[in-house]
């Protein structure tokens, strides 16, 4: 007796820490995928031939340009700079428990927001000031948009 299943050309792959759907995505170094629920979560893998990777990726990825972030050497400090540093991408972010920090993005902009402490307090810039002057109050750790 032989069992026909019929094979689904659209395979759907989860993310092995929540289980969510991943999805491919073009990166600037090329394809990988990452888990649908980002930024919650931040799961990522390797393309190897249109599939994820069964090998994780250590690698953390640059909320700006998609390139890998690379963790400063110890002596420098505890946080990650993008690999695309010399082709002018500067995000930097700090090192928060082996994984660098939630990016959070200037809405007016696109780049990074920086904490900066100001007279009334903690609030948050854009990372391109005096270019781009704006400023977001914030709320339990993150600028309130
Ligand atoms: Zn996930
Ligand atoms: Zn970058
Ligand atoms: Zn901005």
């Amino acid at each position: 007796m032989t069992n026909s299943i019929s094979k689904i050309s659209e395979k759907t792959y989860y993310c092995p820490s929540c289980k969510q759907a991943m999805r491919r995505i073009e990166g600037k170094m090329g394809p990988f995928w990452g888990c649908s629920d980002f930024p919650k979560c931040k799961t990522t893998r390797n393309d190897a031939d249109g599939k994820p990777s069964e090998k994780v990726d250590e690698h953390y990825r640059c909320p700006i340009c998609t390139r890998r972030m690379v963790k400063a050497d110890k002596e420098k400090g505890d946080y990650w700079y993008c690999s695309g540093f010399a082709k002018g991408c500067k995000v930097t972010l700090a090192d928060h428990n082996g994984m660098p920090e939630l990016a959070h993005r200037c809405k007016s902009c696109g780049f990074l927001l920086v904490k900066r402490k100001g007279k009334n307090g903690v609030f948050w810039g854009c990372s391109t000031y005096p270019k781009c002057t704006a400023s977001y109050p914030n709320i339990n750790h993150r600028p309130d948009y």
